[in-house]
C-alpha cells in the first residue's frame, strides 16, 4: 500500500540537510507520496527506513522494457486509472504475429511489413512496435527458423512465444541479445521458464486464465526465482471478460498496491475475434483500458492506422495541448515575396491540417503562427488567446513583412469577425477571410490568390 507523505516523513533524518535537493525532508517525503523522486535521492537514510520506504518509492506497476534498440518498447509505469486523472504514460505496443506454421516467405513479408510501416500525424511518426513469434508447430528447428526470419526482417522487439522450455531456449540462444520478451510462463513450466528469463537477461509473461488470484500466485512465483521484469496474461480474450480483467488489475495495483499484479498486461485480440472489425475493435478497447502489449493477429494499414492514431489520442497528455512552436513557417516549398501570407493558431492538428492542404494547393506560402497556448482557432477565440492583438504582434514579430512585397494576410473563415481588430493592429494591411475548413484552402486559393496581382 503507498504511503502518504507523513507516513514517509516519519522514516526520514529530519535534518532538512537539502542533500536530496529539497529544502525539508517534509518536502522530500511529499514529492515521494506522489512517485515524482528516487528515495535514492536521500543519502542519508538508515538501512530500516529504507526497507519500510522502499513500497513506497517502488512504481505500483513496474516499467518493463522489451528489445534494447532505439525501437525498445517501454510499458507500464502508469499511475491513473483515468486519463483525465492526469496522464497515460507509456503507450502500448503494437505487434504482429506470425506462426512458424506459415511459409518462409509470408514470414518474412509480415517482418518487413511491420518493420517498415510508418505514418506521419501532427508532427509524429506512429508505426507498429514488433512481432510475436509463436511456436504454432510445435516443433524446435521449425520455430528457431521462423526466429531467425523474422529477426533478420526487422529490429523492432520481439515475443518469443513456446510452452516447451526446450524449444524457447534454441530461440533465445539466437535472438536473447535483442531482449525479447518470453511468452509464456504457466502453472506448468514456471520454474523453467523463470530461470530461462534470469539466464538471458529477458522480461517474462505468465499466463493464467483461472483468475487474477492465480495469475497474482504465478507472477509472485516467478518473482520469488528472481524475475523482476514481469508481464501479466489473465486469458480472457473476449470483450466482457478481458475488460473486467484488466480492469481489475489495473485497480488492483494502484488502488489497493498488490504488487504481484503490479505489471504490465499483454492481450491477444484476434485469438476470439470473429473477423477484422471485432479484432480492431477489441485492440482500441485494449489501448483504451489498459493494456501494455497487443498482439494483432491481422496486418492491414487499414486496421493499424486507427490504433496508432487512438493510441495517440489516449496517451497525449490532456492537460498539454499538442502544439507547435509560435513564429513564422515556410509551407509548401520555398514561398517567395508575392506568396500568400496565412495565420492561424498553434495547435499541432490545426497547423498539420492548414499545411496539408497548402501543400495540396502547390502554392508556397507563408504561414504565421501566434502563441494561442495550443488551442484549436475557436477554442483560442473563445478563451481570448486568439484576438487581434496577439494576430497582429505575432506578424510583427516574425519578419514577415521584410519578406513579401505585399501586405494581405488570411484569417481563418471561422474568426472573420477579428478582420477590424487586425486591421487596427496591422494599419494599412488588407485582412482575408479565408475558408472556415483547411479542406477549402487549395479551392480558395485558386479563386483569390490568381486575382491578386503578384
Ligand atoms: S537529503 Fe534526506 S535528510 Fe536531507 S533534507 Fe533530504 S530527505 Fe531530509
Amino acid at each position: 500500500m503507498a504511503l502518504s507523505g507523513i507516513e514517509i516523513y516519519k522514516h526520514l533524518p529530519k535534518t532538512n540537510c537539502k542533500k536530496c535537493g529539497f529544502p525539508t525532508c517534509l518536502a522530500f517525503a511529499m514529492k515521494l507520496a506522489q512517485k515524482g523522486i528516487e528515495l535514492s535521492a536521500c543519502p542519508d537514510l538508515s538501512d530500516a527506513a529504507k526497507q519500510a520506504l522502499e513500497a513506497a518509492s517502488r512504481p505500483p506497476i513496474r516499467l518493463v522494457t522489451i528489445g534494447n534498440n532505439d525501437k525498445k518498447l517501454a510499458v507500464g509505469n502508469e499511475t491513473v486509472m483515468f486519463r483525465h486523472e492526469k496522464t497515460f504514460i507509456n503507450p502500448p505496443g503494437l505487434l504482429l504475429r506470425v506462426k512458424d506454421t506459415e511459409s518462409a516467405n509470408d514470414i518474412a513479408e509480415k517482418a518487413k511489413s511491420v518493420q517498415d510501416y510508418a505514418v506521419e500525424r501532427v508532427g509524429f511518426t506512429l508505426t507498429m512496435n514488433g512481432v510475436a513469434v509463436d511456436n504454432a508447430s510445435g516443433d524446435k528447428a521449425t520455430f528457431v527458423k521462423a526466429v531467425e526470419i523474422v529477426s533478420e526482417h526487422t529490429d523492432r522487439p520481439l515475443v518469443l512465444m513456446a510452452k516447451d522450455p526446450a524449444i524457447m531456449e534454441a530461440a533465445l540462444e539466437k535472438v536473447a541479445t535483442s531482449t525479447p520478451l518470453i511468452y509464456a510462463a504457466t502453472k506448468d513450466n514456471a520454474a523453467a521458464m523463470a530461470q530461462l528469463a534470469l539466464k538471458y537477461k529477458c522480461p517474462l509473461a505468465v499466463y493464467d486464465a483461472g483468475g487474477l488470484e492465480e495469475l497474482a500466485g504465478l507472477a509472485q512465483e516467478v518473482a520469488n526465482a528472481g524475475v523482476e521484469d514481469i508481464v501479466l496474461d489473465p486469458g480472457a480474450r473476449d470483450f466482457r471478460g478481458s475488460l473486467i480483467n484488466l480492469t481489475q488489475i489495473r485497480k488492483l495495483a494502484l488502488k489497493k498496491g498488490f504488487k504481484d499484479l503490479g505489471y504490465p498486461i499483454i492481450t491477444f485480440p484476434g485469438e476470439q475475434a470473429a473477423d477484422r472489425a471485432e479484432e480492431v475493435a477489441l485492440a482500441a478497447q485494449h489501448i483504451a483500458k489498459y493494456a501494455g502489449v497487443i498482439v494483432l493477429d491481422t496486418f492491414d494499414p487499414a486496421v493499424v492506422y486507427p490504433l496508432v492514431t487512438l493510441r495517440l489520442n489516449i496517451y497525449t497528455d490532456p492537460q498539454k495541448p499538442i502544439q507547435m512552436q509560435p513564429g513564422l513557417y515556410e509551407v509548401a516549398g520555398n514561398p517567395k515575396a508575392d506568396s500568400p501570407l496565412f495565420v492561424t493558431t498553434n495547435f499541432s492538428l490545426t497547423y498539420f491540417s492548414v499545411v496539408g492542404e497548402i501543400d495540396g494547393s502547390g502554392v508556397a506560402s507563408w504561414l504565421v503562427l501566434p502563441d494561442a497556448e495550443g488551442l484549436s482557432v475557436l477554442t483560442a477565440w473563445a478563451a481570448g488567446k486568439f484576438d487581434g492583438e496577439r494576430i497582429g504582434k505575432a506578424i510583427k514579430a516574425s519578419g514577415v513583412a521584410d519578406k513579401i512585397s505585399h501586405k494581405k494576410v488570411i484569417i481563418p473563415g471561422h474568426v472573420a469577425v477579428l478582420r477590424g481588430e487586425i486591421e487596427d493592429e496591422l494599419p494599412g494591411w488588407e485582412v482575408i477571410v479565408g475558408p472556415k475548413d483547411a479542406v477549402d484552402i487549395p479551392g480558395f486559393l485558386k479563386k483569390i490568390w490568381t486575382l491578386t496581382p503578384a
